[in-house]
């Protein structure tokens, strides 16, 4: 869709206009009008008047070497350079000429009349109508809209054919499925008058951060072929009091005038957020919040407009806000799952030269938890590899690689680890891959590396679902603690001290364990009581705890022993396979970088 920009330009522009209008022509124009009108002639030209009795007013510059003089009815004005000439004075007093040392007029009086009176006040005259215009023009809008202020600012789009359309959105079907209807009620209204019908005047699409909100609300304009307005919520929030809700009628203003069409806000929290008891109030934020509220109740409904807004976090909206009548319908928009990131990854191939043996539904697989946001970067980061590498096409090693670079950042070319570290990453990442390998739930490992990466890790092991996965269940889940602590098991069995290179996994560990205990019921003691409620489920999902002190103690406990165990496991099991981790990780240390089917080869020989 194409963005309408208006020429808004504050009135501080049209002043530095007119000034520099005004200072090009003292300095360039009025010169040369000036200029124009003497002429240059040689001295013997002056002397010959002189003697003809032809000179009218004479003027003697001595500073600028020059005399000025007319002819005897004033008409033209020459100039001519000084010489030494001794009998000037009476040569000048024998010709008749006045020589008052009055400078001459070099313009008409009248020309000079007109530029340096009439002209400067006549555009002051201009400006000054200009300005209380437009100063009234405003004050009917709204009463606080000084310069510029208050106005919506939303960004407008209109009707195009090669808008973003559903289409361009892959995945998210049960969302496309919410919004169709949207788009049949804008291109058909009658059809829901008829019955009585009438739309939600406000959708609220929530899900995590670069999942195609944006582009759904886009993709819902373009299939309706109706203006798209889109502001963030933020760029409602100013700071004076009141100017925000002038934004927001001006919004709705516009909005009707040019019904039907889709007014678009994004990230509503910033103005939408629950408003609380008097202290420490946000008196802009929550005047912005009534203005919305009221516009949401003042147009009725099948007025044509229709709002949209995304949010990542639609607990910390206001109820007032999300009551029926106002942002009553939501629509979730959730990570894409294996089916989505396949076509999200083939929508964004279409942009890029692809070699026919990339296999989309494998990176789906590797790319798990990835939104769309990530695979159309993922995407573009293969295409740039593949320039990078000289190639006219993107192949699947550029596509994996990418996979990891979007996670891990890129390959540090000079981080130089000593033999020692080295040694020690290897059997770190083989200790993950071989605790994984030997248990029975685990995914299988795709890939092991000891390159160094800019996000701070030394080495990893990936390992790729062979499908989606939607329930784990408590074994799965133990097991995956053993896996982290795998790491850790490998460095003290083969060197029976620990380093530092663990900390992530103990941070996933602990955070696994603890939801097991607190959050899905997996514990004797607690049974299915919910002692954890995830406050931002969208946005990395923090927790807080919702039990007595005491209780608190006990779960601490219990996380410990839980990790203890699986920890004591993957000890184990690296203990009884002592041979195959040594072999592994000497492979791993000289090839580093190994894929899952070298490692199972390695394994089972
Ligand atoms: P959000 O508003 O949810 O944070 P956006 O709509 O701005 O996310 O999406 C960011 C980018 O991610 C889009 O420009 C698009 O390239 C990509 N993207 C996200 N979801 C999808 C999808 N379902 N299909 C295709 N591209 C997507």
């Amino acid at each position: 869709m194409q963005e309408v920009k208006k020429p808004k330009k504050p009135l501080i522009y049209y002043y530095v206009i007119v000034l520099l209008v005004l200072l090009l022509f003292n300095f360039l124009a009025m010169p040369w009008l000036m200029q124009r009108q003497v002429q240059q002639v040689d001295y013997g030209t002056f002397l010959e008047m002189a003697e003809k009795q032809e000179l009218g007013q004479v003027e003697v510059q001595q500073q600028e070497n020059q005399i000025v003089f007319t002819n005897k009815d004033n008409t033209q004005i020459y100039k001519t350079g000084m010489m030494p000439d001794p009998d000037l004075t009476q040569r000048l007093a024998d010709s008749g000429a006045t020589f008052s040392g009055e400078i001459i007029e070099q313009m008409s009086p009248l020309l000079s009349f007109l530029l340096t009176w009439v002209l400067p006040i006549a555009i002051f005259i201009g400006i000054g109508q200009y300005m209380s215009k437009k100063l009234m023009q405003r004050a009917g809008g709204a009463n606080s809209m000084a310069f510029g202020m208050g106005k919506s600012n939303a960004k407008v789009y209109v009707k195009s054919s090669e808008g973003i359309k559903f289409s361009d959105v892959a995945g998210e079907d049960e969302a496309k499925e919410n919004l169709a209807e949207i788009v049949d009620y804008l291109h058909n209204p009658g059809k829901y008058k008829e019955v009585g019908a009438s739309m939600p005047k406000g959708i609220l699409l929530v899900g995590p951060p670069g999942t195609g909100k944006t582009m759904l609300a886009k993709a819902v304009a373009g299939e309706a072929n109706v203006p798209f307005f889109s502001m963030s919520g933020s760029e409602f929030v100013e700071m004076f009091v009141g100017m925000g809700a002038a934004k927001v009628r001006d919004l709705f203003k516009q909005a009707k005038e040019k019904a039907p069409c889709i007014v678009f806000i994004d990230e509503i929290d910033a103005i939408g957020k629950k408003r609380e008891g008097q202290l420490g109030g946000n008196d802009e934020r929550e005047q912005t919040l009534n203005q919305l509220l009221t516009e949401m109740d003042g147009f009725e409904e099948n007025s044509g407009v229709i709002l949209l807004a995304a949010t990542n976090r639609p607990e910390s909206l206001d109820p007032a806000l999300t009551r029926p009548g106002r942002f009553d319908c939501r629509v979730p928009v959730e990570l894409p799952d294996l089916k989505g990131r396949e076509e999200i990854l083939k929508v964004h191939a279409r942009k890029i030269k692809v070699s026919p043996e990339v296999d989309f539904s494998k990176i789906a697989r590797m790319a798990s938890g990835a939104s769309g946001a990530e695979l159309a970067n993922i995407i573009n980061e293969a295409a740039l590899r593949a320039v990078r590498g000289g190639r006219k096409a993107v192949t699947q090693a550029d596509l994996e690689e990418s996979i990891e670079v979007v996670i891990a950042g890129y390959q540090k070319k000079n981080a130089i680890l000593t033999d020692q570290e080295k040694k020690i990453v290897a059997y770190h990442e083989i200790g993950h891959a071989l605790v994984a390998a030997l248990q029975s739930h685990s995914a299988p490992v795709q890939k092991i590396t000891i390159v160094p990466r800019t996000s701070g890790a030394l080495g990893y092991t990936m390992q790729v679902e062979e499908g989606e996965h939607y329930l784990m269940s408590k074994e799965e889940i133990e097991n995956k603690v053993a896996t982290l602590t795998g790491g850790r098991a490998a460095e003290e069995v083969v060197f029976g001290s620990v380093t530092t290179g663990a900390s992530n996994d103990i941070e996933q560990a602990t955070k696994l364990s603890r939801a097991m205990i607190t959050r899905y019921g997996m514990s004797e003691e607690f049974d299915m009581v919910a002692m954890e409620t995830v406050s931002n489920q969208y946005l990395g999902g923090d927790a807080s705890l919702a039990c007595s002190a005491q209780t608190q103690a006990l779960i601490d406990k219990q996380v410990v022993a839980l990790v203890k165990r699986e920890h004591e496991k993957a000890r184990k099991l690296l203990t009884d396979h002592r041979q195959k981790l040594d072999e592994l990780a000497k492979y791993l240390y000289e090839k580093e970088t190994i894929t899952g089917e070298e490692f199972m080869s390695i394994l089972n020989a």
